[in-house]
């Protein structure tokens, strides 16, 4: 890697400020298969939201780290098995990848047995990809009704991987009609080589990896 960890998140909070002027959105460091050693600089850096794609790697590197730092943000955006619910949620603060009613609802009963509250965004596939997860955009509003109504979720943002190649801006126009739609305050969409557009589209959190740690 030619730049260094600091420099890449100096690069992409630029951006963000040039192209952002009113809302700026934040910044999510994906830190997945990288070491601790990584993520110790982009803290040193000032960053303060990071995404962890496994809920095991992510309680081998975080618990210290969160210790440490309590101001810092966790947020799991990979898939989340209903075996591993009680632990996600007594690490993570945000969950982005709710994607079925079946972890919605584990996510009720466990939310309460635990006393926690993580911030909860529904993953939605909106290229309707077979081999994504996430809820189809047209059965997003029922399952948002749901997941309010019948388990007394509350939600808080849409998250959204839109199709490789090609031009995703029709897909993060989509994605923001959705959030405006339900009134969710937040919208997590952009990656490495996309963040640029979404930041454009009204995303409220980009979700970069390789940019800031290197190839994974
Ligand atoms: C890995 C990952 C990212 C970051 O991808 P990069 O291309 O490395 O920026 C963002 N979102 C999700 C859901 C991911 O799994």
């Amino acid at each position: 890697m030619s730049h260094s960890i600091e420099e890449n998140i100096k690069k992409i909070k630029q951006d963000i400020v040039n192209h952002c002027p009113s809302q700026a959105p934040s910044l999510i460091a994906v830190s997945k298969t990288k070491p601790v050693q990584y993520i110790r600089q982009a803290i040193s850096a000032g960053q303060k939201d990071f995404g962890e794609n496994k809920v095991q790697e992510a309680l081998e590197k975080w618990p210290d780290l969160k210790k440490e730092h309590p101001a810092l943000i966790l947020h799991l955006i990979g898939p989340l098995q209903k075996n591993k619910v009680r632990k996600a949620i007594g690490l993570f603060d945000v969950i982005q990848t709710l994607d079925r009613p079946s972890l919605a609802e584990a996510i009720a009963r466990i939310k309460e047995e635990e006393n926690k509250n993580p911030q909860l965004y529904i993953q939605v596939n909106i290229g309707s990809e077979p081999q994504k997860s996430g809820i189809l955009s047209h059965e997003l509003h029922d399952f948002y009704d749901y997941c309010k109504g019948e388990l007394k979720l509350a939600i808080s943002g849409l998250m959204a991987i839109p199709p490789y190649g090609g031009d995703v801006r029709p897909y993060f126009k989509q994605m923001h009609r959705l959030k405006e739609q339900l009134a969710l305050p937040y919208l997590s969409m952009g990656m490495s080589h996309d963040y640029m557009a979404a930041i454009s589209e009204g995303a409220t959190h980009i979700r970069v990896g390789s940019f800031i740690f290197g190839e994974r």
